[in-house]
């Protein structure tokens, strides 16, 4: 991807192009496509949220026998020792220790995750080098009110989008704005949430690499407030990353940037908390040729009983419905399963 591909792609998004090795092709398509034009998006939200499509395809594969296991990882694949034409059945290793036995493996992992099994074959070769992972990341700051509601600022809440590494900023507003009006608590707690950054690529790699732990620099302490507590002025850090002060003062003088206002002008943070996705989505590499890897690892080479799907082998990568096409795609082309009933008919023509 050359470099006023990367200026075109922060311009009109406001996201880092990523690596240079991206197909600069797919990516200005992508881009106009779904970004600036919107065609290829039909959005949809699942009634309750996506959580909704994984609890029911769980609870409809038990109710037809099917046992499911969580938190159990899949650690290797091998040819099955036992049971009738064992040798064109997989067996699944998992962290769990038992093996499954199958007639057909559906996998719905990424490079990463799918790198680590022990096989490898030509089509699952060329498919790592097709697909690049890129990094996420998300700084979230918590204050005592709305400021952004106040002078000099004066507006309710939204978006902004920045050349600056925050790249996205959402304000996205206070608990009195959620919690019951009838309660009084509910009506004085302003406390306000802030996405102060959600970043990819580069910016979010160099906020990654500003955790207090990997950078050896103090970890962000935050302070009571009213509403909170002195105990428990942090949020409790879920998911293992440790926000150190420096991240949150480049956030804030990036805030400050941002408005043009001078230094102190918004009100410090009493709690942080961030994430950061090593693999977040995928995209197409130089040379790589979509349709050919799809049909590639759809059903692998060596091993013809195995199947993978998933975002990073679909033809809408970094999107849920490139991962739930991709599936699709799976299950009616190799299982001669019936098309999903409600999606529209040209659903999978791109992948024909
Ligand atoms: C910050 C962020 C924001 C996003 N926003 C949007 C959005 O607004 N709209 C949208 O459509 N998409 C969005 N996406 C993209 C969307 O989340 C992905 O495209 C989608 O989740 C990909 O689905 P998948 O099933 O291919 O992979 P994943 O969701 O990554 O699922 C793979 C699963 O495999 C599991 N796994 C890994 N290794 C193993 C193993 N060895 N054994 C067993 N299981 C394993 C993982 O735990 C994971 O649950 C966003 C992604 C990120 C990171």
């Amino acid at each position: 991807m050359s470099s006023e591909m990367r200026d075109f792609m922060a311009a009109s998004s406001g996201y880092d192009g990523g690596p240079q090795d991206r197909h600069s092709c797919i990516v200005l398509v992508d881009m106009t496509k779904n970004v600036l034009l919107g065609q290829f998006s039909d959005y949809r939200v699942p009634t309750g949220g996506m959580q909704v499509l994984s609890d029911r395809l769980r609870d409809e594969f038990i109710k037809l026998g099917g046992e499911v296991y969580t938190n159990t990882p899949v650690t290797g694949m091998a040819n099955c020792s036992s049971g009738s034409a064992a040798e064109h059945h997989q067996a699944l290793l998992t962290a769990a220790g038992k093996p499954f036995c199958s007639k057909s493996v559906i996998l719905a992992l990424h490079e990463g995750a799918l790198e680590k099994l022990w096989w490898r074959t030509l089509s699952m070769e060329t498919a790592w080098k097709a697909a690049i992972p890129g990094e996420a990341s998300k700084l979230f700051l918590g204050f005592d009110k709305p400021w952004w509601r106040e002078a000099p600022f004066g507006f309710y809440e939204g978006a902004e989008v920045s050349s600056l590494d925050i790249e996205h900023t959402y304000f996205i507003g206070t608990q009195a704005d959620h919690v019951s009006a009838n309660t009084s608590t509910g009506q004085s707690n302003r406390n306000s949430l802030v996405l102060a950054s959600y970043a990819v690529a580069f910016p979010a790699y160099r906020w990654a690499n500003m955790e207090a732990t990997k950078a050896n620099i103090s970890a962000f302490q935050g302070r009571a407030n009213a509403f909170v507590g002195s105990e428990t002025p942090l949020v409790p850090n879920a998911t293992g990353f440790t926000v150190s002060q420096h991240m949150v003062d480049l956030a804030m003088h990036q805030l400050h940037q941002l408005h043009n206002v001078n230094a102190g002008t918004i009100p410090p943070p009493y709690t942080a908390a961030a994430i950061h996705w090593p693999v977040s989505w995928h995209n197409w590499g130089i040379g790589a040729n979509p349709s050919e890897v799809i049909r590639k690892v759809g059903q692998l080479d060596a091993y013809q009983n195995v199947f993978i799907c998933g975002e990073a082998y679909s033809k809408s990568q970094g999107w849920a419905e490139g991962a739930l096409r991709s599936a699709e795609y799976i299950l009616e082309e190799y299982f001669n399963l019936k098309p999903l009933a409600g999606m529209p008919t040209k659903w999978l023509s791109r992948y024909r």
